[in-house]
């Protein structure tokens, strides 16, 4: 049998797309630092990416409460005094400025957000971050990528995001481990390694840093309905914001699914990935609430969950403005084809690679013969995944 597993059940059998680079035996392991190794890191200067089409539109502000401490959405039910209020851009810029984020109204729990008017590098710095580049390199290292000085990049960022590159970084595994002690029953040694951090110690204390209460704490706060249980997988929500038009993304991948690698049915996208050259599965369901996305990931190794997360937002678009947000939304032409299939959002790929040996494969022929193409060259050169 070839095709991924139908069910979130313990076996899976299928193929493993070995199309991209071949990664075993690189794996960091100095100082028990579990890590992704980078070869299968999604290379994000692979990507070209719409820099100036982030997220735009109908974004929830933060508001700080100097007399608390505490930051919130602007909508929470707490209503403190206007003049103790201070406006942010983003939760992490309230962070940075010694706010933690309100227990009642979560403002944690917004998806990550670029400002419409962002200047371009620093929303491409923000997706690189997004992808993990700062734990491969430095805070030089990125401002090398863009072609800036990193004097440059601090600067840009402490203007237009109110937060160093470095602290946006720390953030994003805080609020990762956040939301694995929130939705899994994970043990702390896992939740830290699993949200890159080197061990529970240095968890512990960024995570007191960013929240003001230890992981334990946090746990211990969780409510029920935040707790997800999966029967042989971790389970997650990935939030988004606006409109998703998630059917018709499943749509889009249905035609071009690699027969052995991915598959399309029952509301759900399911993939065969490897991490460090062992099978995973993944599956991406739309959640009742219609602001998440419901993730199903069965890994062999936690380490690179979320790379693997920041990937399923890249898949189905999460980052990028749907249709109604962009300017063919005004055009007179285009609008009513907007209009009348709203959440409309560009794809993005699983993998780069992946990716471009597609596009080879494309050349010429129809989307079904490229598939069938694809999923001979899988046949062909793709590791069996056996029974897990
Ligand atoms: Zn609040």
């Amino acid at each position: 049998m070839r095709q991924p597993p139908a069910a979130a059940s313990g076996a899976h059998r299928g193929l493993v797309c070995r199309l991209r680079a071949t990664c075993a035996g690189q794996i960091r392991t100095g100082s028990g630092d579990v890590r992704i190794c980078p070869a299968e890191r999604p290379r994000a200067r692979d990507d070209v990416r719409m820099t100036t089409t982030l997220t735009l539109a109908a974004m929830p502000s933060i508001q700080a409460v100097r007399t608390t401490g505490i930051y919130c959405r602007a909508d929470c039910s707490a209503r403190p005094h206007a003049r103790n209020v201070t406006p942010y851009a983003s939760s992490v810029a309230a962070e940075a400025a010694g706010y933690r984020p309100c227990l009642r109204c979560r403002p944690d729990r917004l998806p990550p957000h670029v400002e419409a008017d962002t200047e371009a590098l620093v929303g491409r710095a923000l997706l690189l971050i997004a992808d993990g580049v700062l734990d491969e390199t430095s805070e030089d290292g990125l401002a090398a990528r863009l072609g800036i000085t990193a004097r440059h990049l601090r600067r840009l960022f402490n203007e237009r995001v109110g937060a160093t590159p470095v602290f946006v970084a720390r953030s994003r595994r805080a609020h990762f481990a956040r939301r694995l002690l929130d939705e899994t029953d994970l043990r702390m040694v896992d939740v830290a390694l699993t949200s890159g951090f080197n061990s529970v110690r240095q968890m512990n204390r960024e995570m007191l840093a960013v929240f003001h209460f230890t992981p334990t704490e946090l746990r211990a706060r969780r409510r029920a309905a935040d707790r997800l249980v999966a029967d042989g997988g971790i389970r997650l929500r990935v939030p988004f914001v606006g409109r998703l038009a998630f059917n018709d993304l499943l749509g889009y991948f249905r035609s071009r699914a690699i027969p052995g690698v991915e598959a399309v049915g029952d509301g759900v996208y399911r993939r065969t990935i490897t991490v460090c050259g062992e099978p995973g599965v993944i599956e991406v369901s739309r959640a009742a609430d219609g602001q998440h996305l419901l993730v199903v990931a069965h890994l062999p190794t936690l380490g690179a969950m979320i790379d693997d997360i920041a990937r399923v937002r890249r898949l189905f678009g999460l980052d990028r403005p749907s249709a109604e947000e962009t300017p063919l939304a005004r055009d007179p032409l285009l609008a009513p084809l907007v209009q009348a299939r709203p959440g409309l959002r560009v794809p993005g790929a699983w993998d780069p690679f992946e990716t471009a040996v597609r596009v080879l494969l494309g050349q010429q022929v129809s989307v079904a013969g490229a598939t069938t193409l694809a999923g001979r060259l899988v046949e062909a050169l793709g590791t069996p995944v056996g029974d897990r």
